[in-house]
């Protein structure tokens, strides 16, 4: 019985990422056009294509579990899109909008750490080897997005805001 429970929850987060990573996918091009900095557009371009990745990986743990891929609406994840639209809008045309622009992609990459920390548990409790390893791969490359923005905002994107 608790084993249960925790597929049910299992499979409704992994729908939750799913439907966060695709609305994801659609957010990067507009921050990857927005970025004034080259290195954080080239930053944005970079990780979309590592998302659409994601999306790869994801759709096939589903496949591993014998179900059609399916989201479930993220209501987290469109509010941080939500937000760094307002940023987007707010901060256009100002030096402050790179250090904008790298403060919500550092809100996603966390929420996203966060899921796949947590599957990346859930699949080893569950014996979900081969999707364990897909959250893995993921979550790594989610960490060395979230260190690169910040390096990011360390180097330079911050300095210009404040100048
Ligand atoms: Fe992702
Ligand atoms: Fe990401």
């Amino acid at each position: 019985m608790a084993e249960k429970q925790l597929d049910d929850l299992f499979f409704d987060t992994l729908k939750d990422i799913y439907f966060a990573e695709r609305h994801i996918l659609k957010a990067l091009p507009k921050m990857a056009k927005a970025a004034v900095s080259p290195d954080l557009k080239a930053g944005f371009e970079q990780h979309q294509a590592e998302t659409e990745v994601h999306v790869e990986r994801l759709e096939k743990v589903f496949e591993l579990l014998g179900k059609n891929p399916r989201g479930k609406t993220c209501d987290a994840i469109l509010g941080i899109i939500e937000e760094g639209k307002e940023i987007m809008d707010e901060f256009k045309g100002t030096q402050a909008l790179d250090a904008g622009l790298v403060s919500a992609a550092q809100a996603v990459e966390h929420y996203e750490m966060a899921r796949y920390g947590t599957l990346a548990t859930w699949a080893k409790q569950l014996g979900h080897t081969e999707a364990l390893e897909l959250f893995l791969a993921t979550l790594k490359e989610e960490e060395a997005t979230d260190e690169k923005l910040t390096k990011l905002a360390k180097s330079s994107v911050n300095l210009k805001a404040a100048a």
